[in-house]
């Protein structure tokens, strides 16, 4: 199987990883845990000139191809030799962020992005994508508390209501895939919802 985990920023992502992951574990599956942008040394090379803050205005489509250049490498290197020894695949974040935070985010077009998506994944799509949400200022807030903020966590508030409207779309679009938790809950609320939405994928 494999899952994705996805949301704004301070839906708590972090911090329910490691639950979802211990929880699979201590279930007895056999996990590949990882993550977008990055995954690989090369990938995660080019996670840190995406986040890198800088004074060159970054072009939409520069930074929509060095995700797919990031994710084809992820996929052959690590997610699909995974799968194929059987392993769950945990990622936090997958192509669901490119639509929420490229296309809805940037603006760029979601025929591009579904496009890239064919070149670089061919069929291949979660089993199961997990959307942590909460409202749009509650999440600054949490998020705001960290030391570095990276150059996406200095974007605007409309910017991030756009990316959280994304999400939404997708999983209006194709429900059966995505399950959305409510991440404004206490997180003991938070952790029984996903221990359910687990439940329903294990044996
Ligand atoms: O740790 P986190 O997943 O939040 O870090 C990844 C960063 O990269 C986020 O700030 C997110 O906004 C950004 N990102 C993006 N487009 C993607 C994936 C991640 O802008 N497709
Ligand atoms: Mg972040």
């Amino acid at each position: 199987k494999f899952i994705t985990l996805e949301g704004t920023e301070g839906v708590g992502k972090t911090t329910n990883l490691e639950f979802i992951q211990s929880y699979l574990r201590a279930k007895g599956v056999p996990l590949c845990v990882t993550r977008e942008p990055g995954g690989t040394p090369l990938a995660e090379q080019v996670r840190e000139l995406l986040l890198a803050k800088r004074d060159e205005t970054v072009d939409e489509t520069a930074e929509l191809l060095l995700i797919f250049a990031a994710r084809a490498q992820h996929l052959n290197q690590v997610i699909q030799p995974a799968l194929a020894r059987g392993e769950w695949v945990l990622s936090d974040r997958f192509t669901d962020a490119t639509y929420a935070y490229q296309g809805a985010g940037r603006g760029l077009s979601c025929e591009v992005i579904a496009t890239l998506e064919q070149l670089v994944q061919g069929e291949l799509r979660p089993d199961l994508t997990i959307v942590l949400d909460i409202d749009v200022a509650t999440g600054l807030a949490r998020a705001s508390q960290r030391a570095a903020l990276d150059r996406f966590e200095l974007e605007a508030v409309e910017f991030f209501e756009a990316v959280r409207q994304g999400y939404q779309a997708r999983v209006t679009a194709n429900p059966d895939r995505y399950r959305v938790v409510d991440a404004g809950q206490d997180l003991s609320a938070v952790q029984s919802d996903l221990k359910l939405v687990l439940d329903q994928l294990l044996p």
